[in-house]
């Protein structure tokens, strides 16, 4: 047991391992604690697709990252520039998202994938992210800025960053959660406090990061925060992100950004279990919507699924499917969308029929207890169905294929349901994290409500806030852990060779 090191890291995520290694790199000796046992470890990374959200100016950038193992010239993929990412962050946070976080998480993108790349860390195209192809050129249709993910996606990102960390000597200390902050009279932090299998102590250091998620997965903190239907909501990732550290480092002073109120939310398959599934990672998503209809218990449509790309919707339309009845809706589809659908639905045996009515009859007969009524649901598609109107429909971009008179209308992909066989795919909502978190500065340190430094103290990934607001960009997750995860351990690193000094 280490009850001496220069870096406390607490969490065993993409934030935290960054932050490590990036510490170990500054010459710091590195203790992480991992409150799961072993065969758990590594937080809601290792449920990750592994996409990565990053600009670069150029495809050659993108070429060089993916080795040439991937045919650009097979792909609709543009260059996702800084300013494209910056206008993306901008658009989906409404204007909310911190300005300076937002720069550096941006501007340290592309190189902290590199970076990424040089610890051997694999990329590949993000498949099944869209696996539309163009009408004409028959082109794979990927989403710009989201077109790549970790090759092995979340268990191999994870694999890979926790070799290098065992290489480099970062020590692990598992089944062990961090319980609170020691500080020293100067105000500098100096110690955490654990619960480990020896019963609680406290380990004394220089510099601290706090990489412990947020705190999706405690029920009842949910329901204090996000209101009383999340409670039962389902919890796509890890059961160990219960945010006692976040709370813990707010009672020590620490400031808080973002809202509280709100979270990452995805539609996910009805019959997922109540915490995420390491054998089924990310699978139980269900983001093929903008192919079909949404409808709830009552038959009622009530979002636009094709506003836009399913990678910028996917985020908050969890919200909305919690705020129906029984939190429940059924995502219909025609034999056009079959072979749009993701990959990841073949998990899932649909509701089958050959005609509108048939389908209707048999959810009635499945979730009557409901309130699903054949008639509804039929009527929903007959007047969906009349409010198309024909047009070119291309899956690869917003092809302003919509409705006309419909409340809400579908803007985008809105073929009619018309071809058989129907199928019928029943969701719910799947928490994937909280928005709400630590205050921290440009340089991943934590600071008071006021902006002032917390010395010592850094923060990184799904417990900080300030970036994510009602929606999300996909793969800005990962990529937030990792670019503020280097700085925070870096600085850490930094101020216990201070505190050596002295
Ligand atoms: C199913 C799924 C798919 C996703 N796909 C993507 C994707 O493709 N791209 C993307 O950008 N994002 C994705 N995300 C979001 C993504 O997981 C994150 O943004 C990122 O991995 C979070 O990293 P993190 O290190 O901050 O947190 P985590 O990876 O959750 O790590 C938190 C760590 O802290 C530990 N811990 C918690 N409390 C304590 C404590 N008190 N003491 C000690 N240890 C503690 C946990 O055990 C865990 O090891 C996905 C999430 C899920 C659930």
């Amino acid at each position: 047991m280490n009850d001496n090191v220069d870096v406390v890291v607490v969490g065993a995520g993409n934030a935290a391992l960054t932050a490590a290694l990036e510490a170990k790199n500054a010459g710091a000796d590195v203790l992480m604690l991992e409150r799961a046992p072993e065969e758990l470890r590594g937080g809601n990374t290792r449920f990750t697709g592994g996409i990565f959200r990053f600009s670069y100016p150029d495809l050659k950038a993108l070429d060089a990252l993916l080795e040439s193992d991937e045919d650009l010239s097979d792909v609709v993929v543009e260059p996702y520039t800084s300013s494209l990412y910056r206008d993306d962050m901008d658009r989906l946070s409404e204007g909310k998202n911190d300005p300076d976080l937002t720069s550096v998480l941006i501007d340290s993108s592309y190189e902290t994938t590199e970076w990424l790349h040089g610890l051997g860390v694999k990329w590949e195209f993000a498949r099944t992210a869209v696996e539309a192809r163009a009408p004409e050129s028959g082109k794979l249709g990927l989403q710009l800025g989201a077109a790549v993910r970790t090759r092995g996606k979340g268990p191999a990102l994870s694999e890979t960053l926790f070799s290098r960390a065992q290489e480099a000597s970062v020590a692990v200390q598992y089944e062990t959660e961090a319980t609170g902050l020691r500080f020293a009279t100067d105000g500098r932090v100096d110690g955490v406090e654990i619960l480990g299998p020896g019963g609680p102590s406290t380990i004394e250091c220089g510099g601290v990061v706090l990489a412990c998620g947020g705190f999706e997965s405690d029920r009842d903190l949910r329901r204090q925060f996000l209101g009383d239907g999340w409670a039962r909501v389902k919890v796509r990732g890890t059961s160990f992100n219960s945010g006692s550290m976040l709370q813990s480092a707010i009672r020590a002073g620490a400031g808080t950004a973002g809202d509280f109120g709100d979270c990452h939310a995805t539609p996910i398959a009805a019959d997922s279990p109540d915490y995420g599934d390491l054998k089924l990672g990310a699978e139980t998503n269900r983001l093929s919507y903008p192919y079909g209809i949404m409808v709830n218990c009552h038959g009622q449509r009530f979002a636009d699924e094709g506003e836009d790309f399913k990678l910028y919707t996917y985020a908050k339309l969890g919200k909305e499917i919690q705020a129906q009845p029984h939190g429940l809706a059924i995502q219909l589809f025609d034999a056009q969308a079959t072979e749009l659908l993701e990959e990841r639905y073949h998990h899932t045996t649909p509701l089958k029929a050959e005609t509108v009515e048939e389908l209707a009859a048999l959810l009635e007969a499945a979730y009557g207890s409901f309130g699903v009524h054949k008639d509804d649901i039929r009527s929903t598609v007959e007047t969906y169905n009349k409010a198309t109107s024909p047009g070119r429909f291309d899956p690869t971009e917003l092809d302003g294929l919509g409705t006309r008179g419909l409340t809400p209308e579908k803007t985008n992909w809105a073929r009619p349901l018309e071809v058989a066989p129907f199928t019928a795919y029943p969701v719910t909502t799947g928490i994937t994290f909280t928005f709400g978190g630590l205050r921290i500065g440009p340089d991943a340190n934590v600071t008071t409500p006021k902006g002032a430094s917390l010395p010592g103290l850094f923060a990184t990934g799904e417990i900080t806030g300030g970036l994510f607001y009602n929606n999300y960009p996909a793969g800005a997750g990962l990529m937030r852990g990792a670019v503020f995860g280097r700085l925070a351990g870096a600085g850490a690193a930094a101020v216990a060779r201070l505190g050596r000094i002295r």
